[in-house]
C-alpha cells in the first residue's frame, strides 16, 4: 500500500465513521411544532417529543402546566396550552425537563427510566446504573 492509498483509505474511513458516531451520540429532542388558535397554543408534535424522551405524556403535561403557569390539555397527538406562548419558551421548558427527568447526572446519557419508590421518585440510568432522586410531585 502506498502512502497515498493509505491516506485515501483513512480519509474514507473517517468519512464513513463520523456521521454514524454523531447520530448515535447526539441526543437532540425534537423542537416543538405548532401554531396559535385564538389565545391558545397548540403543539402538534407533542407525541414525537414524548416518545423521544420516553416519558409519560401526563408527566410532561404536568411539568409544562406548572412551569408555564397555564392550563394544558392533552388531545390525541397534541397538547393545547391555554394562552399564547412562544415556541422558544416551550423548547426551553422541554430542555429543562430533559435535564431534570431524562439525562443522567453522572454520565449525561438519556437512557434512563423514572422509578417510584414509596413517596420518592428516582431517575435510574440504564447506561451507568446511577440513581438520583428527582422531584416526585410537580404540581
Ligand atoms: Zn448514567
Amino acid at each position: 500500500m502506498t502512502d497515498k492509498n493509505y491516506e485515501e483509505s483513512l480519509e474514507k474511513l473517517y468519512k464513513e465513521v463520523k456521521p454514524v458516531e454523531t447520530a448515535k451520540d447526539r441526543f437532540e429532542v425534537p423542537k416543538v411544532e405548532g401554531h396559535f388558535e385564538g389565545n391558545k397554543t397548540i403543539i402538534t408534535n407533542f407525541n414525537a417529543i414524548v416518545s423521544y424522551l420516553r416519558r409519560d405524556p401526563e408527566h410532561i403535561r404536568k411539568y409544562l402546566l406548572k412551569e408555564l403557569a397555564t392550563p394544558a390539555v392533552l388531545e390525541a397527538n397534541r397538547i393545547v396550552l391555554n394562552r399564547k406562548i412562544s415556541s422558544a419558551m416551550i423548547n426551553k421548558k422541554i430542555e429543562d425537563y430533559t435535564k431534570e427527568f431524562v439525562l443522567c447526572k453522572e454520565c449525561g446519557k438519556p437512557d434512563s427510566e423514572l422509578v417510584k419508590e414509596g413517596p420518592y421518585l428516582f431517575l435510574h440510568c440504564l447506561a451507568c446504573g446511577a440513581k438520583h432522586s428527582v422531584r416526585a410531585r410537580i404540581v
